[in-house]
């Protein structure tokens, strides 16, 4: 009988110090005995030792044999904190960083960017430091309360907001701050921006305002955290904008790219001399299947056609594309009308 191998099985073998590579020739993997072993063999660990020879096998984007969580002994979580896995995405931050800068999406030491890398742990960038110029050693362990246990510059004073949408929406993997100007200009007008123009836009952001309050603040990370249930994008009022992804750190960064890149396309579309053309509710009805089908979360998901294009607070005059109701309205709408109807008329006449 053959024998099947599965991801367990392997990590046993690596554990006790087995070539995972000895198997039968006639061993059958199960899907993730044979990601882990791809993994293994790009990641050069060969014979139980890893390339970095210190007799301890790490794979790549695998996480510790144990979970390390913020109760864990110092030197585990500072093992963690020092591992392959973690250098990997402390690189992604200082790469998402410099694309930051480079764009103009922050200014100063402005902007922040946190992943996180545990049941209660998260590693977060630095304050005081551009994010255009930040180290991989630069970076920062904290747990979920922001109390910071590892590296060797103070953690940013903006972790307070990240930590509390990671709390209240388990989804997030990652969450990146910026001050892109164009957004952050729909901020400062509080202007929520419109929407049916662009289908990058309606697929991969979900984007609500959240009121204004001291940066760095509780009570600013938690009218925050009120919104990220439906939406992955936040325009903080006169601040900045602030998105999470359930997927990368460089996926939340995206959001930032998409919700940029909409906002200078509308002002440049408004100022054109003639209203913008929108997509029609079906278009939009199709966009947002894809979304759904994508795991990104949208209020908008499950609204009948009529109630989907709402813009009005977009004042160059973008308006529904849906046709008014026609004849055909139902009985049940026309009985509602006439019932409300006769009570305004009841209350008017006896106002004279
Ligand atoms: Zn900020």
């Amino acid at each position: 009988m053959k024998s099947i191998i599965s991801l367990r099985d392997l990590e046993e073998m690596v554990r006790s110090g087995k070539d995972v590579r000895s198997l039968p020739n006639d061993a059958l993997l199960t899907p993730s005995a044979r990601d882990f072993l791809r993994d293994f063999e790009g990641n050069g660990a060969i014979n139980g030792k890893s390339p970095a020879g210190n007799g301890e096998i790490r794979l790549r984007n695998s996480a510790p044999a144990k979970p390390v969580t913020s109760k864990s002994p110092k030197a585990e979580i500072d093992a963690y904190f020092n591992s392959p896995q973690i250098q990997q995405l402390k690189e992604q931050i200082c790469d998402v960083g410099r694309r930051l800068w480079q764009r103009a999406y922050v200014d100063g030491n402005g902007g922040n960017i946190a992943v996180r890398v545990g049941e209660d742990i998260a590693l977060c960038t630095p304050t005081l430091v551009s994010k255009g110029f930040m180290k991989p050693e630069d970076m920062c362990f904290v747990d979920l309360e922001g109390n910071q246990f590892c590296g060797e510059k103070k953690r940013t004073s903006e972790i307070l907001m990240h930590l509390q949408i990671m709390k209240r929406q388990p989804r997030a993997v990652a969450t990146v701050h910026c001050h892109p100007p164009y957004a952050t200009g729909f901020a400062v007008a509080g202007v929520q921006p419109p929407t049916c123009m662009i289908p990058e836009y309606e697929v991969f952001s979900s984007v609500a305002i959240a009121p204004y309050r001291t940066p760095g603040t509780p009570e600013m990370g938690k009218l925050v955290a009120d919104l990220v249930d439906k939406h992955n994008t936040i325009l903080m009022a006169n601040h900045g904008v602030v998105s999470w992804s359930h997927l990368s750190v460089e996926d939340a960064y995206f959001k930032m790219e998409i919700l940029e890149a909409y906002c200078r396309t509308i002002l440049v579309a408004s100022q054109l001399g003639r209203p913008p053309n929108t997509m029609t509710p079906a278009q939009l009805q199709d966009l947002l299947k894809i979304k759904q089908s994508l795991g990104i979360p949208d209020p908008r998901i499950g609204l009948k056609e009529c109630e989907l294009c709402d813009n009005n607070e977009w004042r160059p005059g973008v308006a529904c594309a849906i046709q008014p109701k026609s004849e055909s309205t139902s009985s049940h709408d026309a009985d509602a009308e006439a019932a409300v109807q006769a009570i305004t008329d009841q209350i008017m006449s006896q106002m004279k």
